[in-house]
């Protein structure tokens, strides 16, 4: 039996969710599922500064999008709250305090252009940047008379000054810092606010985290969080951070990669199920091919073990199979209701709202099995709802035809088409393949310019089906029309 673990997403609320970060939070979701153990929601929201309106908002929608709910966080409680932060500004207080009473850390006045010279001068001397340690030996006169003088101090931690720190990371192994090359980080900020360091480690123990699973960038900041559970008293719990999900160029996914929001994946129409599909599976998997996995086999599967230790690329021409595949898996009914506002958003204006959801759903069969996105449902689909086609001309002349021809074949196929009571399938196919041989063409070229008449373009879908929700009547119009074009070229 393994035991139930207790892990947490830790976002802050500072813009929209980026994938990687989804995925961070889905590797958590994955293995409390998976243990039965429980998924906590923190928001980490003490940067004053780098707070976004909105953010916050944008984060919870994402994370209810993919299904990955939380046992305790916001809007839900729980018995370890508050789950911001910024409303538990005292415990990080008091544990800055302690640590200054028992001489760990110290309280530093050090102006910020003060700091600014510092840093300037240690870029001028190619010296690694990190505070210098000017307050670290204050003596009790010095620290009474900055006081004095109004200042408000910072608290930063007195990091041993030889040494090694080192931890077992569940993925990447034993990993070794030397004290030396970590400068005295600040604590808690003059504005009263503690640093991400502070209040994560404060709050993973208080909040009782087991395991701590977060992307790899964050490793360079697990050894002053040793070192800060060791100065507080606190056990540390499991570290795995995971490596960063990469763009083609193997840098860190970025937006020059293109959308990096998990809610632009919504909006461009991806489906929910491929979205965690799909990010599950960049640097997890199951046995190096099984692809589609639903969220149950990945939950009852799932292990620390099986995340790589290497970036994992983010593969869009993959994500649009996964996409097709879950789209195709979908009922017809379902595949239409979730089409719907996609269709509603991206139909040119001129078309009536609200849709027809009869006509609609004659419609939605013929796009499901090509579609790729549910946004694309509208482009390949438009001109079922607008007559205002617009093609180059030269598309009616099919390869190896020539205006005449193209005139004689549309003006044979409306005198075959007129008669034709009922738009069907087979009618249409009767009267339409005996009239390419009866006019000594190949039943490409006739479809091919019938197509590019009905529909005004080149690809789409299957020719009798498209015709027979069109109706008699349109398809008629828009076969006069292309005469018309036709004939004015
Ligand atoms: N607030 C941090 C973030 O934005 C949390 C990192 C961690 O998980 O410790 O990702």
């Amino acid at each position: 039996m393994t035991t139930p673990a207790r892990v947490r997403f830790a976002p802050s609320p500072t813009g929209r969710p980026h994938v990687g970060n989804i995925r961070t939070a889905m590797f958590n979701w994955l293995l409390a599922r998976h243990t039965g153990g429980s998924f906590v929601l923190r928001i980490e929201d003490t940067d004053v500064a780098r707070k976004v309106e909105g953010a916050l908002e944008s984060i919870l929608d994402g994370l209810k999008w993919l299904g990955l709910d939380w046992d305790e966080g916001p809007e839900v409680g729980g018995d370890y709250g508050p789950y911001f932060q910024s409303q538990r500004l005292k415990l990080y207080r008091e544990a800055a305090e302690r640590l200054v009473a028992q001489g760990d850390a110290y309280y530093c006045y050090c102006s910020p252009e003060r700091l600014e010279t510092m840093r300037a001068e240690q870029v001028r001397r190619k010296e690694p940047p990190g505070y210098d340690r000017h307050c670290r030996d204050l003596s009790r006169e010095e620290r009474a008379q900055r006081e004095a003088e109004g200042i408000t101090p910072v608290v930063r931690f007195k990091v041993p000054l030889t040494g090694q720190t080192r931890f077992n990371d569940l993925i990447f192994g034993e990993v070794v810092f030397e004290n030396s090359t970590i400068d005295d980080f600040v604590l808690l900020k003059s504005d009263g606010y503690p640093t991400y360091h502070l209040a994560n480690v404060v709050d993973d123990s208080a909040m009782k985290i087991s395991h701590v699973i977060r992307a790899e960038e964050w490793i360079s900041s697990t050894p002053r969080h040793i070192l800060l559970y060791r100065a507080l008293g606190l056990e540390p719990p499991s570290f795995v951070h995971h490596p960063m999900i990469l763009g083609p160029d193997r840098a860190k996914l970025s937006k020059r990669h293109g959308a990096v929001s998990i809610l632009e994946y919504r909006e461009q129409g991806y489906l929910p199920e491929t979205m965690f599909n799909f990010l599950s599976l960049i640097g997890w998997s199951l046995d190096d091919k099984t692809e589609i996995m639903t969220r149950k086999e990945l939950v009852d599967n799932f292990s620390l073990e099986r995340i790589g230790r290497t970036g994992a690329i983010f593969n869009r021409e993959k994500l649009d199979w996964m996409n097709g595949v879950y789209l195709r898996s979908l009922s017809g009914d379902d595949f239409t209701r979730r089409a719907m506002p996609f269709l509603e958003r991206g139909l040119p204006p001129e078309v009536k709202q609200p849709l027809d959801g009869d006509y609609v759903g004659r419609i939605m069969p013929l796009v499901q099995e090509r579609a790729r996105t549910l946004a694309e449902v509208a482009e390949l689909t438009d001109f079922f709802f607008t007559d205002q086609l617009s093609y180059e001309p030269g598309l009616l002349i099919v390869k190896k035809m020539d205006r005449e021809s193209a005139v004689r074949a549309l003006e044979a196929a409306l005198r075959k088409l007129e008669p034709v009571a009922s738009f069907d399938h087979d009618s249409l196919e009767a009267v339409l393949r005996p009239l390419a041989v009866e006019l000594g063409l190949k039943t490409g070229q006739l479809f091919g310019a019938l197509r590019v008449a009905v529909t005004g373009r080149t690809v789409a879908p299957p020719l009798f089906e498209t015709m027979s929700v069109l109706g008699k009547e349109r398809c008629l119009a828009r076969v006069n029309k292309a005469l018309g074009i036709l004939r004015r070229m």
